[in-house]
């Protein structure tokens, strides 16, 4: 057999924008992967239109190299990774499948929130680190006291530092050194057992099916090979083609992937319920069923944040769901169940990561599949207590389905402990904007003698709107933001409902605490009043607690000039002609159909 003990796997990981993309470009010219002057408007390996629109990467993008060392050839296994928090889950899958972890900090930015909390998932699963401080080219930055940051947080010592800039090239070949020697080969002592593979990501290809990324952690995969998954579904495949993961939709077709290596395999499915992320692939059903390899994928990643999905065009719904199925193949994070609605009809009940997941979410939908949508206002998940069974709760994520106010003995709702790390300068506003969103400070914790990383207790509800975009602004951008789930709390939770023409639109209908729900009604009633377009009668625009109406603003009429026939003439037959027009709106009004635009339904919940 044919082993390679000269592959590397690692995967680089860093807080957003430090330069993760542009580094691994580096690699790939170096290592002559793509050619030297390849040609670049963006970040070669973010390939999807939207990564490159954003300039943000959002999946994982696996790739090998090949490089001549002193006359051996390694195997360089590369995993970019995203940096926001919403998709630290991509973060998670690619440590997991590698030996080691290229630890990038922008020399101008320091350590960051995701640095810590990549580092951190990085050292739980014994990834070997390399340190990089990039950005050395940006001028008048204090690269030292960056150097000393992180020489702190990894404790190892000055030398094992490298120092780059990607932009310029400079450092790259010293990098390339530290990544055969300091991270460790994969372990092949395993080569000869039978086999297995691991699926760590998925892609639909409407020609050949589903293809797998996969890591071989025993034996080898080959062509033609039969093979089984074994931990979450138990089917049979047959492997149509494999090879090494390459650049671009170039192919790189081979005969067998060893133990310890990366590649990519057809399994000859279509059916996308006949494959899961994860799942582990053995060549003999006897020898299977290794669960501690599953874990990440058993526990990874819980939905915060839930909200309707319908398609725009009500007649494409069966479209949309073969659409988010296919969706859900490469992108594992999102759940979703079947949902309907009075106003928008049937459509979804999806559950994301945080806000930026949900748009990503859906332009993959527009863009990949060709299908608009519409979302309702997104919520966190609560835990329901009711009276006639205090002890136990049930969890609601959908306003439509929250019980009676009078049924209800208590509602908690998930809090997250988060770390702010920001400038000295700035530690009064964030204080400030968190205790505004109900948040409560826990500890400080000095990092350098100008910044200070913050902890707080906050409900997970004020976070995933717009607190992000917030403690921008207040920070002037000097800040970063990371979180995890702590438990529930009890909480004052309000269902707040709109009527329009004294019909309940239930696609508005949201789930907010009493603190915010007076300023949230007002506005939003202002907003549909300048959306809704004017109708022939008058429509009263309504919020509504239980049956309490706390905001109500009005639509006026168009006015049709039934009068402006009559040159002068008789008053009683101007009235008269008025009183039967007045009579003919009430009646419209009655059975009024009104028409609320896609775009009213966009911008509210574009809004927090
Ligand atoms: P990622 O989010 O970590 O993948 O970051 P990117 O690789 O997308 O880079 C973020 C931004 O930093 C881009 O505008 C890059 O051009 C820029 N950048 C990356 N490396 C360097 C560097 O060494 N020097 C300078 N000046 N800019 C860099
Ligand atoms: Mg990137």
């Amino acid at each position: 057999m044919n082993i390679n003990g000269n592959i590397r796997n690692f995967c680089i990981i860093a807080h957003i924008d430090h330069g993760k993309s542009t580094i691994s470009d580096c690699l790939l010219r170096i290592t002559k992967t793509v050619p030297f002057n390849f040609k670049k408007q963006h970040q070669i390996l973010d390939d999807m239109d939207l990564e490159i629109e954003k300039g943000i990467t959002i999946k994982s993008h696996p790739i090998q190299m090949e490089y001549n060392y002193k006359g051996v050839k390694y195997f360089l296994n590369l995993i970019d990774t995203p940096g926001h928090v919403d998709f630290s889950y991509e973060v998670l899958k690619s440590i997991h499948v590698c030996e080691g972890a290229l630890l990038v900090v922008d020399a101008s930015q320091g350590v960051q929130a995701q640095t810590i909390a990549n580092l951190y998932m990085a050292m739980k699963n014994n990834l070997s680190i390399i340190p990089v401080v990039n950005k050395i080219d940006i001028p008048n930055v204090n690269i030292d006291s960056v150097i000393k940051d992180v020489i702190k947080l990894l404790n190892c010592n000055y030398s094992d530092v490298i120092l780059t800039s990607a932009k310029n090239n400079t450092g790259i070949q010293g990098l390339l050194k530290s990544i055969i020697f300091k991270i460790p080969p994969p372990n092949t002592y395993k080569a000869h057992h039978s086999l297995q593979a691991q699926i760590f990501d998925l892609f639909y290809d409407p020609y050949k099916g589903v293809k797998a990324y996969c890591r071989v952690w025993r034996g080898a995969m080959h062509i033609n090979q039969k093979i089984y998954s074994t931990c979450f579904i138990n089917k049979f495949y047959h492997i149509l083609e494999l090879g090494r993961v390459g650049f671009s939709k170039k192919i790189y077709n081979k005969d067998f992937i060893y133990c310890g290596d990366i590649g990519y395999v057809l399994l000859g499915v279509k059916n996308i319920k006949d494959v899961k992320m994860g799942d582990i692939l053995v060549s003999n059903q006897l020898h299977c069923n290794n669960k501690k390899l599953c874990y990440y994928f058993f526990t990874q990643p819980k939905p915060m944040i839930y909200s309707g999905v319908y398609p725009i065009d009500r007649k494409k719904y069966d479209y949309l769901m073969t659409s988010i199925k296919k969706l859900r193949l490469n992108d594992s994070s999102f759940s979703y169940e079947k949902e309907s609605s009075l106003t928008l009809g049937f459509g979804f009940r999806c559950g994301f990561l945080g806000i930026l997941h949900i748009d990503i979410f859906k332009e993959r939908l527009k863009r990949e599949y060709g299908i608009d949508i519409l979302l309702t206002t997104p919520n966190v998940s609560y835990k329901i207590y009711l009276k006639k069974d205090p002890n136990n709760s049930i969890i609601i994520n959908n306003p439509s389905k929250y019980p009676n106010n009078k049924d209800i003995y208590k509602v908690k709702e998930p809090y997250i402990k988060a770390s702010i790390i920001t400038m000295i300068l700035y530690i009064g506003d964030v204080i400030s904007l968190c205790v505004s969103k109900r948040g409560k400070l826990l500890n400080q914790n000095y990092i350098t003698n100008n910044r200070v990383e913050l902890f707080f207790e906050l409900p997970l509800s004020e976070v995933v709107y717009d607190f992000y975009t917030k403690l921008k602004t207040v920070t002037k951008g000097y800040s970063s933001f990371d979180y995890n789930i702590i438990g529930y709390k009890t909480s004052d939770l309000i269902k707040l409902d709109f009527y329009i023409n004294y019909k309940i639109v239930d696609a508005f209908s949201m789930l907010i605490n009493k603190l915010h729900v007076y300023s949230i009604a007002k506005k939003i009633c202002n907003k549909l009043k300048i959306l809704i377009p004017k109708h022939q009668f008058e429509l009263p625009i309504q919020a509504v607690i239980g049956n309490k109406v706390i905001v109500r603003e009005n639509i006026k009429p168009f006015r049709k000039n039934v009068i402006g026939k009559c040159y002068g003439g008789d008053v009683s037959r101007k009235k008269k002609l008025l009183t039967k027009q007045k009579e003919g709106k009430k009646k419209m009004r009655k059975i009024g159909f009104v028409n609320i635009p896609s775009t009213a339904f966009i911008s509210i919940i574009n809004d927090d």
